[in-house]
């Protein structure tokens, strides 16, 4: 591609573009229009989430799905529509859950994730990431008439749990607790909008991440505080209202905060047993691992037989929570959901990448001492 036009722009950093990555979470009328733009601006990576197959209704506001394309999955759909549209762009499709591999480690090697999302729920968990990990955030949503667009960085600024209301806040929690209920909103959760919506708060979006990226190099200057903004505009009153974000003192994710600039690496080809050994050296004492998710053990404790096997508990289970029979005697085996490891647990010899574990996922150190570190594991790959 030819950048030559976009590089006669006095902001535009097209070195800076080009070497940018990001995420971006939905691939619904808005995440086709963000993805649209970032393609055309020569942006260099963008991860695309989204588990769900396009359907007919889609192909109304949707720029990048033709009708043979309806069945098909949306973030595989869009990674072949770009590379027709600007093969400089390195898709990565992910077509997954967010919340199975939106990890902490991934947006530390991002430079902005986006969130084109139409549910609550998702929209906490990206939060929790961005404030996790100090990853600016644009949220971008849609209703009828109006677009909104906020940007976050909740490390020093309000995130978007603020301006949520206890009801919200329940509803979500009843979302993150049942996968089900959960699948069920989000299949529901289409708004009625049109792709003119959908293309300017795409567009804006796409704008406010590169309005992040290219000023941090002092190309460009933000003028206002880039963080903590929400642009809300109304296409049927043609109003436009730009205002600042307030950070409530008890907003219940801010006290989520950890530090994890010097998280230690955990390598996920690497036993349990290999990975503490490596910590409790380091450390110099005893040290447990505490997980942010769930990991399912299948044990088979019947004579002469040891099997162990662990896997992350996904948050949309596809199997039903029984042991299955043992692969190695066939004999009935034990299921439990563990939410740490210590080097005296009988599945020690078991590696996270043989479990299905996200490259990037934060764990937490702790020490014997009762104070945490954080560690992310790596080398498994997406
Ligand atoms: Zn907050
Ligand atoms: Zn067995």
């Amino acid at each position: 591609m030819d950048y030559s036009r976009l590089e006669q722009l006095s902001w535009f950093s097209a070195e800076k573009v080009q070497s940018a990555t990001a995420v971006v979470v939905g691939a619904g009328a808005l995440g086709n229009e963000v993805v649209k733009n970032f393609a055309l601006l020569g942006w260099g990576k963008l991860y695309l989430v989204d588990f769900d197959q396009i359907e007919s209704s889609n192909l109304t506001r949707s720029v990048l799905f033709r009708e043979g394309d309806i069945g098909r999955s949306k973030v595989d759909t869009m990674a072949d529509a770009i590379s027709a549209l600007n093969p400089d762009c390195e898709i990565v499709p992910l077509e997954r859950d967010v919340r199975d591999v939106l990890t902490v480690g991934l947006a530390l090697r991002s430079d902005v994730l986006i969130g084109c999302l139409d549910n609550l729920a998702a929209r906490l968990f990206m939060n929790q990431v961005a404030a996790l990990s100090g990853t600016p955030l644009v949220d971008a949503g849609l209703s009828e008439w109006e677009g909104v667009i906020q940007t976050f960085e909740p490390r020093t600024g309000p995130c978007y749990a603020c301006g949520l209301t206890e009801a919200d806040l329940a509803d979500a929690g009843r979302m993150l607790s049942c996968p089900a209920f959960a699948q069920f909103v989000e299949r529901q959760g289409g708004v009625p909008t049109t792709p003119i919506l959908a293309s300017i708060t795409g567009a804006w979006a796409v704008q406010e991440a590169l309005r992040r990226l290219n000023a941090s190099d002092g190309k460009m200057s933000t003028g206002e505080p880039w963080a903590g903004r929400e642009v809300r505009f109304n296409l049927h009153s043609n109003r436009l209202v730009s205002s600042k974000l307030t950070r409530p003192r008890d907003c219940l994710r801010h006290s989520l905060e950890v530090d994890v600039s010097e998280a230690v690496a955990i390598n996920g080809r690497a036993s349990w047993e290999e990975s503490l050994a490596r910590l409790e050296a380091e450390f110099r004492c005893d040290v447990r691992l505490h997980f942010w998710r769930s990991v399912r053990l299948i044990s088979c404790t019947n004579d002469h037989c040891s099997m162990i096997q662990a896997t992350v508990q996904s948050e949309r289970p596809t199997e039903p929570e029984q042991p299955s029979p043992c692969t190695r005697c066939g004999k009935q085996t034990d299921l439990r959901l563990v939410n740490g490891i210590h080097r005296k647990d009988d599945w020690i010899g078991t590696r996270p990448a043989e479990a299905g574990w996200p490259e990037g996922d934060l764990v937490t150190v702790v020490l014997a001492d009762a104070m945490e570190r954080h560690a992310v594991v790596e080398g498994i790959g997406i």
